[in-house]
């Protein structure tokens, strides 16, 4: 695997079909599970690492971003990227930023609601990596759903030509869903943390007995949420994923998710859930401790 720094240099190593997997390092399963997806179906898979600053509303959150050079280069190599492409943030951003990306409506809800700013931060950088890189396809994770409603529109609407997939979200032994956040929850309030996968599990749970209100299964969610939670949640909704606006009931592709702080660290979880088969997508779980935890 090259490590390169420049949209060139990841150009010249590109041959055949090029599949990306955007990320901001510190890499988990969740992670890998895309970098496998890329290299069973694409000749050179390129890795991203960039830890966005315009994506962060809150400097806090970009100051304590854990982040590991060496760790992620070992764990994409063995994974099987072919290209780390690491830039410097004057690569990224060598102006001003002059342009903006934004997408409306799939932005405004949920994340976009709490978070604001994020999504256009999200939208210029996958703009300037599809631009600068030219994937064939490129790979993102349901555990961020609404990024992925938010990146499928603008794909489509500034008609880029490039498959955007989205993959299951990978858990924890425990159900909690893997975020390279996870290693700052402190080890007293991580009971609490899986607190949120398993309400929304009991949402699921509804949903697949035939369930289809969004208000009842939200008030699942709710009733199964444990009340030391409470105060540091952000939001329960259901919204339809493609769109990712908010639904009064399950017609078609929706997902169940919320978003709420535990230990000063904040989570994003969700179900996807599908009418047609009547099925809710609870991710995939490890069966072993993750490599956040020092095996990688
Ligand atoms: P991040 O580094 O957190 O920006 O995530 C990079 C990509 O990995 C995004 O497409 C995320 O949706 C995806 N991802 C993060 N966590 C998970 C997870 N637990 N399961 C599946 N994909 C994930």
């Amino acid at each position: 695997m090259n490590t390169v720094g420049t949209f060139e240099e990841a150009r010249d190593l590109s041959t055949g079909s090029v599949g990306l997997v955007p990320t901001m390092g510190f890499l988990h399963e969740g992670h890998l599970s895309l970098i496998e997806a890329a290299r069973e179906h694409s000749d050179t898979v390129i890795v991203s690492l960039f830890v966005n600053p315009l994506q962060f509303n809150e400097s806090s959150d970009l100051a304590a971003y854990p982040r590991s050079i060496e760790r992620d280069t070992a764990l994409a190599g063995s994974a099987g990227a072919h290209v780390l492409f690491n830039p410097d943030i004057d690569t990224m951003y060598p102006n001003s930023v002059r342009t903006s990306v934004s997408v409306a409506g799939v932005s405004d809800g949920m994340e976009g609601e709490h978070r604001p700013g994020h999504f256009a931060g999200v939208a210029l950088v996958v703009a300037k990596l599809f631009g600068g890189l030219q994937p064939t396809t490129a790979y993102f994770g349901r555990k961020d759903a609404q990024q992925l409603a938010v990146i499928s529109t603008l794909t489509s609407d500034l008609s880029l030509p490039v498959d955007v997939l989205g993959l299951p979200i990978v858990r924890e032994m425990d159900g909690l869903a893997l975020s390279s956040r996870n290693v700052r929850i402190p080890t007293d309030e991580r009971a609490q943390a899986l607190g949120l996968s398993r309400a929304l599990f009991a949402a699921a749970d509804r949903f697949e007995e035939g369930e289809r209100s969004s208000a009842v299964l939200v008030g699942a969610v709710n009733d199964n949420l444990d009340p030391s939670l409470v105060a540091g949640l952000d939001y329960v909704e259901v919204a339809d994923g493609a769109g990712a606006d908010r639904v009064a009931e399950v017609n078609a592709t929706s997902f169940i998710a919320l978003a709420a702080t535990v230990g000063g660290v904040r989570l994003i979880d969700n179900v996807f859930l599908d009418p047609k088969t009547g099925r809710a997508d609870r991710g995939v779980r490890l069966r072993k401790p993750s490599i956040l935890y020092g095996d990688g």
